[in-house]
């Protein structure tokens, strides 16, 4: 069974990089029908907010990533505090005094001397006596995890085989001595206890999971499998702050729909191209951590708005009703959106159809106009209006190419440019036509 996590810190909004990794969750989840459950992990409650919670279910169900379960870490502290304590007995786990001033000494003198700045281990050298006097004195311990001399390695589905030496690292603190727990224990705690067959996440955690990868293993568990991924930049190819701060509530207020962020995001970093697609279906299928690389992936907003309009190009009527002027109907949808970059211009389009509209008039085009306006009143309404009544013209007027074309769609539309007039004519309709015509003639 494939299941995977999404595990956000609810301390702010998702961003475009936390949109990626939830995205690349749920599709390798649905690729194997596996479970995509969202992880709340929510254990510092001076900063986690339940606003930001809200923000994180509604953003995934915005981009159609729904979760097949939620779980918040906030609830789930009396199966951390067992399992710590299984892991103090059996020594994995020990209590350390040292205030930060005086780990900050040591780090100070270790530097000084060109060491590695590694936890020393003095805490591993205290007697029962010590720790009982200090603790008579009211100093209470933080917790370290501590790594054993075994080498690290796993084989990363992006990054391929990752060996670390446990010897360059410090014993990782897993909780404060206020009780409260740092994110690697818990994260391990749950992915052990919800079945989390793979934690995909960026690489960033890359050496929090050479830590995490022996815990696992010291709660008794084999790891998941780990894909890391490289991070986003900018368009710039830099790691910019504009990313951190680009989220589903900026993306809807420039139009874009949920479906060109899936598209992009589905692909950018990986060696196979961007599609935009309406239904993720087909990137679900070809996904494939084989295809992701080691260099930073590059979002680019320019990119984006590119794919967002072969999406709305695409967009069923059904899935825009909601958002589309009172009375614009599924013909006039499908002749319109292959004009829009954002749904909302739908709107100017049916100000077009319904009318009133202006132009001007050449001079030269009236008597053109005129002879429009009577050809349209003789034609055919029922099937295809315009290359009746461009045919007739054509034949009548010896017009052909932009003079036929140009002056047409001016009187009917007051635009040089817009929506094919084939599909634009019997929404505008007969006696609108005439009008218009009659009008750019006077
Ligand atoms: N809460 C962690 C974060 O947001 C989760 C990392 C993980 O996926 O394990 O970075």
């Amino acid at each position: 069974m494939i299941v995977t996590r999404f595990a956000p810190s609810p301390t702010g909004h998702l961003h475009v990089g936390n949109l990626r990794t939830a995205l690349h969750n749920w599709m390798w989840a649905k690729k194997h029908g596996g479970r995509f459950l969202l992880r709340i992990d929510d254990t510092d409650g001076e900063r986690s907010e339940e606003r930001f919670v809200d923000a994180v279910r509604a953003d995934l169900a915005w981009l159609g990533l729904e979760p097949d379960g939620e779980e918040r870490q906030s609830s789930r502290f009396a199966l951390y505090e067992s399992r710590f304590a299984e892991l103090v007995a059996s020594g994995r786990v020990y209590p350390a005094y040292e205030t930060p001033q005086e780990l900050d000494l040591k780090r100070k003198i270790q530097l000084g001397r060109g060491l590695p700045p590694i936890y020393d281990r003095a805490a591993l050298a205290l007697s029962d006596a010590d720790r009982a006097k200090l603790e008579a004195d009211g100093v209470r311990p933080h917790w370290r995890f501590r790594l054993s001399p075994d080498p690290i390695a796993w084989d990363d589905l992006i990054r391929g085989p990752q060996r670390f030496d446990s010897a360059t690292m410090s014993d990782p603190v897993v909780r404060r001595a206020d009780g409260s727990w740092l994110y690697l224990l818990p994260s391990v705690i749950d992915d052990i206890d919800m079945g989390i067959s793979h934690v995909v996440r960026g690489e960033d955690h890359v050496s929090n999971t050479a830590a995490q990868v022996q815990m696992f293993e010291a709660l008794g568990a084999a790891p998941p499998a780990f894909a890391h991924e490289a991070l986003l930049t900018g368009s710039e190819g830099k790691l910019s702050k504009r990313l951190g701060s680009l989220g589903v509530a900026h993306f809807r207020d420039e139009g874009i729909e949920p479906q060109a962020i899936v598209s992009l995001l589905a692909r950018i970093g990986t060696s196979a191209p961007v599609e935009p697609v309406v239904d993720p279906a087909p990137l679900i299928a070809a996904f494939d951590f084989a295809h992701f690389g080691r260099a930073p992936a590059r979002f680019d907003e320019g990119e984006l708005a590119g794919v967002n309009a072969k999406v709305i190009h695409q967009l069923p009527f059904a899935q825009v009703a909601d958002r589309v002027p009172a009375g614009m109907g599924e013909a006039a949808w499908d002749a319109i959106r292959p004009n829009l970059t954002r749904v909302a211009e739908a709107a100017d389009w049916w100000r077009v159809i319904e009318g009133p509209v202006a132009s001007d008039t050449a001079e030269d085009d009236r008597a053109f106009l005129a002879q429009a306006a009577e050809v349209a009143r003789d034609i055919a309404w029922n099937s295809d209006p315009w290359h009746a009544l461009t045919g007739a013209l054509k034949a009548a007027s010896e017009r052909k190419g932009k003079p036929l074309f140009l002056p047409l769609r001016r009187a009917l539309t007051g635009h040089d440019q817009g929506p094919d007039m084939a599909a634009l004519l019997p929404l505008i309709g007969r006696e609108r036509t005439i009008a218009r015509l009659d009008a750019a003639a006077a």
